[in-house]
């Protein structure tokens, strides 16, 4: 049952060839007996899982049939499940059980999802390679030498290990993108607003967006269905009506415009990813696409830029773990300065410490101008970039990443080399945009993601573009050794 998609769960469930309870017990068997050497998950929830599957099954007896009933997922550790620790990858978190569940966790759950357990991430979401959890790092399946990416990490290892069929993420810079990029899975970064963040622990406020991964574009439509939708709770969430993801899914490409912007091709790309996202594109044309070459001549600026407005949001958000209120509070404190300053120097870890300092710099009364201020005109230039762009193109096409996954340890003391991992996900938060990464082959043994950007609200035409793709190509099929 294990390397089945969620489609072909969900199909086997209705036909009755197994019950919610049955597969749930063969993945947390698999769960238990393969994970050891993943580190994917930082909770299995056995018992929760169960009785949810139960529940399952008894409602598909008296006739429901949704389409997520009884399939099962694992969420990232920052959506906050009730009763259960939400750790965000953090000593800090370590004790924490959320006192309620988070609008998407709730959503999913009422469709009838089965949750296994929370997933490892990169301490706060700040990562790329889930190196900074203090749970210790995940490995890659592909190659447990290897990040399998981050900060979504423990949710790509876990799908691309078939240790369950999807899980949720969220990407604040390109946390779903990225590792689904280096796992060889499928990975969606809805536009800013589609997907609630009530109840997602938040990294950068106006970045962070939640969203699906898995192993093809049609599970991943499956999964947004049941997590996108207008939420009174969350500011920020957009009132718009959600179309039928899987409705679209096998719509034409013919005449589908797509922009592979110069700047994506440049230095710093390895050239065999580049070899294969051309090949991609080759593919896309005898489906009907056309290609042009487009600019986005600010992506220059988007490094810097973000890694200014991240840590801004952080070092303001992450103010709230005082050991006070809730989390982790130090041993014996002499007074309330002492209380603040141990419990927050002994409960963050070295990066999350990091941003906390570079956006308290740069939101500091002698430096606002210089960096915020300025970082968010480069946000409105690189937002600027992509509404033109969009008048000639309907999607813009090009690598997830630079280069394949990289060895565990490998940019250990320097972060900024990390930072520029992330130079073709980052913009599209910068912009609020849509994003998908889907399995474009393999480099040395190790995945490779295309990346499609789409104006916004433009998910289903992603969704659309991935799932004819791998129509004609299987590399979403492949399966990591010993998986
Ligand atoms: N790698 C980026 C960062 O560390 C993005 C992380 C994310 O999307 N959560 O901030």
């Amino acid at each position: 049952m294990h390397d089945k998609t969620l489609a072909e769960l969900g199909r086997g469930l209705a036909d009755k060839q197994f019950s919610a309870e049955e597969l749930t017990r063969a993945l947390l068997a698999r769960i238990e007996r393969l994970d050891p050497q993943l580190n994917s998950f930082i909770s299995v929830t056995g018992e929760l899982a169960l009785s949810q599957a139960k529940a399952a099954d008894a409602r598909r007896a008296a006739g429901e049939s949704g389409a997520l009933l009884g399939l099962p997922i694992a969420h990232k550790d920052l959506f906050c499940t009730q009763g259960i620790r939400t750790s965000c990858g953090s000593k800090m978190l370590d004790n924490f059980k959320a006192p309620y569940d988070a609008s998407v966790v709730a959503r999913l759950a009422a469709a009838g999802t089965v949750t296994l357990g929370k997933t490892n991430m990169d301490e706060f979401a700040m990562g790329s390679g889930n190196e900074s959890s203090y749970y210790g790092p995940v490995k890659n399946p592909w190659n447990p030498a290897h990040v399998p990416g981050g900060s979504s990490g423990g949710s790509a290892a876990a799908v691309a290990a078939r240790l369950l069929p999807a899980a949720t993420g969220t990407d604040t810079g390109g946390s779903i993108r990225q590792p689904a990029a280096l796992t060889n899975l499928t990975g969606l970064k809805p536009t800013y607003g589609r997907v609630s963040r009530w109840g997602m622990i938040a990294y950068a406020s106006s970045l962070d967006q939640g969203g699906p991964l898995a192993r093809t574009a049609e599970d991943c439509a499956l999964l947004l269905q049941g997590m996108a939708g207008f939420d009174d709770k969350d500011s920020t969430s957009v009132d718009q009506p959600v179309p039928d993801y899987r409705a679209s899914l096998n719509d034409s490409l013919e005449g589908l415009r797509i922009g592979l912007p110069k700047e994506y091709f440049g230095a710093g790309l390895d050239p065999r990813i580049a070899d294969r996202v051309m090949a991609a594109v080759e593919e896309l044309k005898k489906l009907g696409a056309s290609v042009k070459e487009i600019s986005l001549p600010n992506m220059q600026h988007a490094i810097p830029a973000y890694y200014v407005i991240a840590p801004a949001e952080a070092s303001s958000n992450l103010s709230r773990f005082d050991g006070v209120r809730f989390g982790y509070r130090c041993e014996n404190p002499s007074n309330l300065e002492d209380l603040y300053k141990r419990s927050r120097g002994e409960g963050f870890g070295a990066e999350v410490k990091r941003r906390i300092m570079v956006g308290a710099y740069a939101l500091s009364a002698g430096y606002y101008d210089a960096y915020y201020l300025q970082a968010q005109k480069i946000r409105r230039l690189i937002k600027n970039d992509f509404i033109a762009a969009f008048k000639d193109v309907d999607l813009i096409l090009g690598p997830t990443t630079p280069n394949p996954a990289w060895k565990i340890g490998a940019k250990g003391d320097d972060p900024v080399a990390a930072y520029l991992e992330d130079i073709y996900t980052i913009t599209a938060n910068l912009a609020g945009l849509p994003g998908i990464s889907m399995p474009g082959g393999f480099v040395d043994g190790l995945p490779v993601g295309v990346q499609l950007l789409a104006p916004y609200f433009q998910e289903a035409r992603l969704l659309n573009v991935a799932h004819r793709y791998q129509q004609v190509s299987d590399w979403h099929q492949q399966t990591p050794a010993g998986y």
